[in-house]
């Protein structure tokens, strides 16, 4: 089985290519342009792996796309490259409507193209293009409900509104072209290699700092929280067992306001650092966000029900996981710097 995946250089791409190459044996060509937000830092630990193929390309370039479907003539696409960053999206839409709609339009027809022309057959009927998305695409809930698979979709920001066309065109790719694609709505994850202006890295290492730990608005914005491995499953169980057209919403039934997640972090910090204890002292509410959308969480019933999916780890087991990846690999947050060094100036620029 040979598989892409489309931004396995970034936070959620590399742990798939992992499971896919330690777990499922598989053949793995990773397309990544490494921007910014993508690093081979990600993947050093199966970089040279054999069965394991890198191509550094933009998923824009048809050309080269088209010339990797024929080199490669995968069975499976997870289509995983974004720009995926909401702040950067407010400061610069450009990128992400390059990337997350053309690219995905690139994507599509390629595979498209590469489909058609297989025979007739089992290759033919296994193939499967699997768009990962956000259950950002749906706005925000108000108190009470949850997203499902027939929410309308109503993006409030730059990055939700490209990833909303994107879902969009995968959609019209299978009901008109017949294209075999599945579409995946998952909300916020986190564990290791999580680029470091997510707010979950950027409170972690703040506080081994002493820097301030910026918060928007009065933290009381909830997100639905998701190991990035059991992501990964997720992915790998729709792969192989999803309907074909169907989307499927992955959550982790775990929703937390954002200042409970920020104290949360600094409680499991204080006994490594007893001496900078309580970190909760470093927290400083800052300007909201403009469109900050006020929750988030979904109803992941049916991949449960359909697919048997099931998370592994527990919010405060993961959180707990998560801080210690990072304090036992700085040398990764070095490696990454630059990316940080450029952050760090955004967030100066912007007053934080
Ligand atoms: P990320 O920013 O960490 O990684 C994105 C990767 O895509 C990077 O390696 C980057 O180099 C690559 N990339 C960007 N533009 C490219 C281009 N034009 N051509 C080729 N490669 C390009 O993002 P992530 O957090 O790992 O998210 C991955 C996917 O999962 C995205 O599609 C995102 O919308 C979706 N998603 C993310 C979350 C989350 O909480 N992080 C939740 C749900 C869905």
């Amino acid at each position: 089985m040979t598989v892409f995946v489309t931004g396995g250089a970034g936070f959620i791409g590399s742990a798939v290519v992992r499971d896919l190459l330690l777990k499922d044996g598989a053949d793995v060509v990773t397309i990544d342009k490494l921007t910014y937000a993508g690093s081979l830092e990600n993947l050093r630990d199966v970089a040279d792996h054999p069965r394991h193929h890198f191509h550094q390309a933009d998923i824009c370039d048809g050309a080269a796309i088209k010339a990797l479907f024929q080199q490669y003539q995968p069975t499976a696409v997870f289509h995983l490259a974004a720009e995926s960053h909401v702040d950067r999206s407010i400061d610069g839409p450009a990128d992400f409507i390059q990337t997350n709609l053309v690219g995905t339009f690139t994507m599509l027809q390629s595979a498209l193209e590469y489909w058609r022309d297989l025979a007739d057959g089992d290759r033919k009927n296994a193939f499967r293009f699997l768009h990962v998305s956000t259950d950002e695409v749906y706005g925000e809930l108000g108190a009470d409900g949850l997203f499902s698979e027939t929410s309308s979709y109503e993006p409030s920001s730059p990055y939700s509104a490209s990833k909303a066309g994107s879902d969009h065109l995968a959609r019209a790719w299978q009901r008109t072209y017949g294209l075999p694609v599945i579409v995946t709505n998952c909300s916020n994850n986190y564990g290791p290699y999580q680029f470091p202006e997510k707010l979950l890295p950027v409170v972690i290492l703040n506080a081994l700092a002493g820097r301030e730990l910026p918060v928007y608005g009065t933290g009381e914005n909830i997100r639905d929280w998701l190991f990035v491995h059991d992501h990964s499953t997720a992915l790998r169980l729709v792969r192989g067992k999803g309907r074909v057209g169907e989307t499927y919403m992955i959550g982790g039934r775990a929703e937390r306001t954002n200042i409970d997640m920020v104290r949360s972090i600094c409680r499991i910090l204080d006994p490594y650092f007893p001496e900078k204890a309580p970190h909760e002292n470093l927290i400083r509410f800052v300007t909201d966000r403009p469109g900050h959308d006020a929750r988030y969480a979904v109803d992941c019933r049916k991949i449960e029900q359909e697919l048997g999916w099931r998370q592994s780890v527990t919010l405060e087991e993961g959180l707990k996981q998560t801080v210690g990846w990072y304090l036992d690999n700085l040398d990764w947050v070095e490696a990454v710097g630059k990316g940080v060094a450029a952050e760090r100036r955004g967030l100066e620029s912007r007053g934080l």
